[in-house]
């Protein structure tokens, strides 16, 4: 007998590529998004996509109905109202990120026990983790145990850490059997790269692709606030090690120790073009002058804390920005050229 996932977000990045995964393992998958994938057809990822509106409460018992008498065995729940630092940074969309992210979740922790799933992943943020210990860019904390006090810059990070503890409840309360992840910037091929929704290494590589031979490129910041990047595979892997266990929920942190500047990678994503550009920093007067608001940047350092996660499940991702970076930059290329 087949094993069934549910993967709820199937239509966005990670849960596009997670869905193809695990059709290609062998699942029967279902995918729930409101939208289609902008680059998968839908056959190739699920056996069965249903497009609709997970803040639905009769969507989300609908999307978790399999037959009367079995459950999906395992449902990913990785829908959610984010983007880049241009979409959850600027305060604008602070009311959406809180409202959609939350309901979503509360209808289907609610659902996951009533329909007596086998086990659920939810897919929590870095963003989550308090700004305090991630001023020094050199320095930031990120380990799982420096979560509280809380403070979040971001209502994107506290909707996270809400959600994290509403499943969490439902685990202790209700028997839910859940694994959750803490992820710190996934890349990679076939996600948002442009429309203001991307993040930093698919907005590079736009940017570094459709810069002329000579000219310059805008990077929002001084370039000296850190960041760290996994590529998409090592996250996926990272994911199905998490959930093929029995003995650790988490939270845990699923993400690279290689800490790069902004600066960095920019510059790794240029030598990899094969270009010659400069980078243009833009921030400060300069940038409210031109963007009408302050520049959108997030917390000065923040790189993953990988202890946890080795000590639990004895696994390690590779340290493959260099590579993911350039078969990122090669789709985003074929992108921006056929537009
Ligand atoms: P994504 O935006 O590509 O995917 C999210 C999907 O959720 C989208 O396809 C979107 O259409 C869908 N969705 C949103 N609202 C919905 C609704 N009301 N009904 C149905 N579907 C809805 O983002 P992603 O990068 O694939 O991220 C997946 C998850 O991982 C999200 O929960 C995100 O917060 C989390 N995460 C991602 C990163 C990262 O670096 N990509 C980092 C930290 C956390």
């Amino acid at each position: 007998m087949k094993k069934t996932a549910l993967v709820l977000g199937g239509g966005g990045f990670i849960g596009g590529h997670l869905a193809k995964r695990l059709k290609s393992e062998g699942y029967w998958v279902r995918v729930v998004d409101i939208k289609f994938h902008e680059y998968f057809d839908w056959s190739d990822i699920c056996d069965g996509f249903i497009k609709a509106d997970l803040r639905e409460e009769k969507i989300v018992k609908e999307s978790f109905y399999l037959n009367d008498d079995k459950s999906f065995d395992e449902v990913y729940q990785l829908a959610a109202d984010m983007g880049g630092a241009g979409y959850i940074f600027t305060g604008e969309n602070d009311a959406d990120v809180m409202h959609n992210s939350a309901i979503i979740n509360l209808h289907v922790a609610k659902q996951a026990v009533e329909s007596k799933v086998g086990k659920v992943f939810y897919s929590s943020s870095a963003c989550m983790y308090p700004e305090h210990n991630q001023m020094d860019p050199d320095n930031p904390n990120c380990e799982e145990s420096s979560a509280y006090p809380a403070d979040p810059d971001s209502e994107y990070g506290w909707e996270k850490l809400f959600s994290e503890r509403l499943f969490l409840a439902f685990h202790r309360n209700y028997g839910l059997n859940i694994r959750i992840a803490r992820f710190h910037n996934i890349f990679g091929p076939e996600g948002t790269w442009q429309g203001g929704k991307e993040k930093a290494p698919a907005a590079m590589c736009r940017k570094v692709s459709e810069c002329k031979e000579g000219g310059e490129i805008e990077v929002w910041g001084d370039g000296k606030q850190t960041r760290s990047f996994l590529y998409i595979d090592e996250c996926l892997e990272a994911v199905l090690r998490l959930m093929r266990q029995e003995d650790f929920l988490g939270p845990v942190n699923i993400g690279s120790e290689e800490m790069v500047s902004i600066n960095e990678l920019a510059e790794l994503t240029i030598s990899i073009s094969g270009k010659n550009i400069k980078i243009k920093n833009l921030y400060g007067e300069e940038f409210e002058e031109k963007y009408g608001h302050k520049c959108p940047l997030g917390v000065k350092g923040r790189n993953s804390d990988n202890k946890l996660y080795k000590e639990k499940i004895g696994w390690e991702s590779p340290k493959l920005l260099k590579e993911g970076i350039s078969s990122t930059y090669s789709w985003v290329n074929e992108q921006a050229n056929k537009k």
